[in-house]
């Protein structure tokens, strides 16, 4: 399997998990966690949960089932066993103004228990998952918040990107439980990281043995790889807590996933004898860190988050110099053919959920959108400015923004509609580009015959030569970030 199809499916997971229907609770439901992460030598989680509210009389754990032991209802020193019904524990009426549960949670045995990529894993003395995996909660959540408290001995032993609550732990709200952080247990070496420029406050987070490059070397890789998307916003969008797990034998990343509606948090899996001379060369680390500064599209437009990820990250890398104006050029033109509509294809992008539509057919998008703007406006404006203002208006990956609100913004930022144009013509109505006649216009012209489908890691080869005498070449130039373009200089 592909990294991008893998990661297709691990959105689609989250999004069908989004999706879920809300039941209305009682006004000013809450639910409080404090937890207490085990010491050394211990996965036993000790949690105490008071649920004000809950509108639910059963309490589930449906990503720790079988690992959830001793729950309890107490009050002061008294303690009441909970009966328990399948997979769920009954409710005493009591939860439904306040209650206080105490279990434990077996976090070794929920590890064992995972066998997808994408749940909770052991690596050497810590374990990895989601946030949600410890939260015995009623059965419908509600509309309540949920607020997250660490105590006791051990708590640097713990690390999580849930939204930091001024008030002391995190908050966040029921319905973003589908994407409740990355969140780790037992030995963690952190580091907070200075992205230049920027005010965000970067943690990062390494389990297991260290890579060969050395901590230093995965803080420094992490750094670059984040200023290169601070290059592309203004500054790095958010705070954030990036995981990095390492993968025996491998000398890439070979995957990486964000969960940011509760508060940011990225999963980086990187082999272990990556190479430090190699990072400009990997891609994942970038494309991840992008989804950081578009808003999240919950229930539409995952083409729109993957596209505009898949066409920024290269160009993000490109304008840092960590390769060149015709290798990122080769890199299109072998790879945007995959995102065209295929004869039977449904011509919305958003019908479309095949790994290549989902990522080429949006970065097409991005393409498309980028070059008629910058026609339109001579130059002065791109999608660029859409993207930055996207992110002032609708918010970061923590904020849930709709396609139609991305389309509005997007047209003030560009002071024209081509990307409303762009939007209708192809992810809508499913128009096929003339790819080979916009090459020819942005003056790209190929040296050797296109690899479309090759793997990524090929994709260093120049395939292409550029013309400076095309009657484009000002935009493909203003698109890679090379020179100073003049408005209307160049423009047909
Ligand atoms: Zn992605």
């Amino acid at each position: 399997m592909s990294l991008q199809a893998a990661a297709a499916i691990f959105l689609s997971t989250f999004v069908l998990s989004a999706c879920a229907p809300r039941t209305p609770a009682p006004a000013g439901a809450v639910y409080s966690y404090e937890i207490t992460p085990p010491p050394d030598g211990s996965w036993t989680l000790k949690v105490e949960a008071t649920f004000e509210g809950s509108p639910g009389d059963r309490l589930v754990a449906p990503e720790a089932a079988g690992s959830v032991r001793e729950v309890v209802l107490a009050r002061g020193a008294d303690t009441t066993p909970l009966a328990r019904e399948g997979d769920a524990w009954l409710a005493p009426p009591s939860c439904r103004t306040r209650c206080t549960i105490r279990y434990d949670l077996d976090l070794d045995a929920v590890a064992a228990a995972c066998h997808r990529m994408d749940c909770d894993r052991r690596v050497g003395d810590a374990i990895i998952g989601r946030a949600s995996t410890f939260m015995l909660r009623p059965r419908p959540m509600g509309d309540a918040v949920v607020r997250v408290r660490v105590a006791g001995p051990d708590v640097a032993r713990f690390a999580t990107g849930l939204r930091r609550d001024p008030e002391g732990g995190y908050v966040f709200a029921a319905r973003e439980l589908g994407e409740a952080s990355f969140t780790a247990f037992g030995a963690i070496r952190r580091a907070q990281l200075a992205i230049p420029g920027s005010r965000a406050r970067v943690e990062l987070a390494l389990l297991g043995p260290p890579l060969a490059m050395g901590d230093q070397g995965v803080a420094g890789f992490v750094v670059e790889s984040a200023s290169c998307v601070a290059g592309l916003f203004g500054r790095f969008p958010v705070d954030a807590t990036v995981f990095v797990v390492p993968v025996r034998g491998s000398r890439s990343v070979v995957f990486g996933r964000v969960m940011s509606l509760a508060g940011a948090s990225v999963a980086l899996l990187v082999g272990d004898a990556t190479p430090a001379s190699s990072v400009h060369d990997e891609w994942v680390v970038v494309h991840e860190l992008f989804h950081l500064g578009t808003p999240s599209f919950v229930g539409e437009g995952h083409w729109l988050e993957e596209g505009l990820a898949t066409y920024y990250e290269p160009i993000a890398r490109e304008r840092a110099g960590w390769m060149t104006e015709a290798e990122l050029w080769s890199h299109f033109v072998r790879e945007m053919p995959r995102g065209l509509r295929a004869t039977g294809d449904a011509p919305e992008l958003e019908e479309r959920d095949d790994t290549d539509s989902t990522y080429w057919g949006g970065a097409l998008f991005a393409f498309l959108a980028d070059v008629n703007v910058r026609a339109a406006s001579g130059g002065a404006h791109s999608l660029d400015d859409v993207i930055r203002a996207v992110l002032d208006r609708e918010g970061d990956g923590t904020h849930a923004s709709r396609v139609a609100d991305f389309l509005r913004d997007g047209d003030a930022a560009a002071t024209n509609h081509e990307l409303t144009a762009a939007y209708g013509s192809w992810a809508v109505r499913g128009q096929n580009p003339d790819l080979d006649a916009l090459w020819r216009k942005l003056g790209i012209s190929r040296i050797a015959d296109p690899r479309a489908g090759s793997e990524r890691s090929a994709s260093r080869e120049a395939t292409v030569v550029l013309r400076d005498d095309a009657p484009w070449a000002a935009i493909r130039r203003g698109i890679a970030g090379v020179g100073v373009q003049h408005a209307g200089s160049e423009l047909h």
